[in-house]
């Protein structure tokens, strides 16, 4: 007898009738003769609404209010799930990330789990129960809601798997695996049937969202046989695994791409040591986070500095780098929401020479004009206009031989 973890997103409890089909494949799963927990997101749309609900009323909303605003998406799914089990026969009970003592830090709105107690789901699964556990949310040790990032879900299922050493989770969601690239971009793209944890983690961090970045870490760093699934279809998914299973290195194994980018450039300033600093420091301090970053050659005393960051930040760093620039009678600031990044991602990189220079050609071939480039042992990134998106993306695709 193995214990599953099963996670269901939102498109997969999206509708009443999802709920029902979702209720049909647990007790099938239990019947077959496995314990069971089932980790669920809100209904798809509920949570973007609470948030426009919450922007309603307050422009920054308060983050801990938000926390229990957004919290309540998940707690109506727990309830309605455990419900359809139950005119199963198939016994169920819901509880909502307090209840099961999913500990986090404090940190609202971005919460990291620190500790689970798993005392009273194992006590329900010694009596023979389908644990059904909100999704996203937990509490901090002063009791207070905090809620995990977007997509945290993913992150609760891995989560309650590495507390409760269960044998395999499953990330049930609307597509049937991890593809080459995000099938809604790139029609064409291919199901992976494995990938190393390393790959899906750099996939996830470059913005392909179908699992969240700390659930792929969580289960890199507790061992957690991971396995991406279709709510809809059987099938065998994608099975993120550890890269000396034996596995094929392929040179790429795909395209991850991110829309939330923007890039700030300040020119003009003094070529001198402590700039970087200068001009980074008060960004930070602002808790921006910094993605890219290129400085250039100083062509006489002054240099030229560019740095990606979150579009959400766009504003706010652009005011704060506007007042840096008359502290250091910089020439001028610009910049640029209107640009994306590509990235090419494969562990078999490492060992293959001028995959660079095939990336920039294929781009080039379709006219698309590069803006940044960064590069690491397993990635190259591109920033480009943002209309380039999907023709950079298929004309990669195509041109690294990804397509089935
Ligand atoms: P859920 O609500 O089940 O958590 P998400 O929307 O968070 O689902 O994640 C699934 C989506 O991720 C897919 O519908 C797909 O558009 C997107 N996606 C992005 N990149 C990939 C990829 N490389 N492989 C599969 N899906 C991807
Ligand atoms: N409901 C949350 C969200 O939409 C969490 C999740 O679905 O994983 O981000
Ligand atoms: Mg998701």
């Amino acid at each position: 007898m193995a214990l599953i973890v099963q996670k269901y997103g939102g498109t997969s409890v999206g509708s009443i009738e999802r709920i029902e089909a979702v209720a049909d494949k647990v007790k099938k799963a239990r019947d077959a003769g496995d314990d069971i927990i089932v980790v669920v997101s809100a209904m798809s749309g509920e949570t973007n609404r609470l948030v426009s609900l919450a922007h309603a009323i307050q422009e920054r909303p308060n983050p801990r209010e938000l926390d229990v605003l957004l919290s309540t998406g998940e707690q109506v799914t727990i309830a309605l799930l455990s419900m359809a089990l139950e005119e199963r026969g198939c016994p169920a009970r819901s509880y909502t990330g307090g209840q099961v003592h999913i500990l986090t830090d404090g940190a609202h709105n971005k919460a990291r789990i620190q500790d689970i107690d798993d005392a009273r789901v194992r006590a329900d699964l010694e009596a023979g129960r389908v644990v059904v556990i909100a999704g996203f949310q937990g509490v901090d040790e002063n009791g207070n809601i905090t809620t995990l990032g977007r997509g945290g879900s993913d992150t609760t299922a891995v989560a309650m798997a590495a507390a409760l050493k269960a044998d395999e989770c499953q990330i049930f969601t609307d597509v049937d695996g991890v593809y080459t690239t995000d099938p809604r971009v790139e029609p064409h793209a291919r199901r992976l049937e494995r990938i190393t944890f390393e790959e899906m983690l750099e996939m996830a961090s470059l913005g392909s969202k179908v699992l969240q970045i700390r659930a792929v870490e969580f289960a890199g760093k507790y061992n957690v046989p991971l396995r991406v699934l279709s709510s809809f279809e059987e099938g065998e998914g994608t099975l993120i695994s550890f890269e000396d299973e034996g596995m094929e290195e392929a040179k790429i194994s795909g395209i991850a791409f991110n829309r939330d980018e923007a890039k700030l450039t300040i020119l003009g300033v003094p070529d001198q040591p402590g700039v970087a600093h200068k001009i980074l420091g008060p960004i930070a301090n602002a808790n921006i986070e910094v993605d890219m970053i290129v400085q250039n050659i100083a062509e006489d005393t002054t240099t030229d500095f560019t740095f990606t960051v979150h579009r959400n930040d766009y504003k706010k760093a652009l005011d704060i780098l506007r007042n840096t620039a008359a502290e250091l009678k910089a020439r001028e600031v610009s910049g640029d929401d209107a640009i994306v990044k590509i990235s090419l991602v494969g562990v078999g990189m490492r060992s293959h020479a001028g995959i660079a220079s095939a990336m920039f050609e294929a781009l080039a071939k379709e006219g698309i004009n590069i803006r940044m480039i960064s590069t690491s042992e397993i990635k190259i990134s591109v920033v480009v206009d943002e209309k380039y998106l999907e023709l950079g993306v298929r004309a990669l695709h195509e041109a690294f031989g990804l397509s089935e």
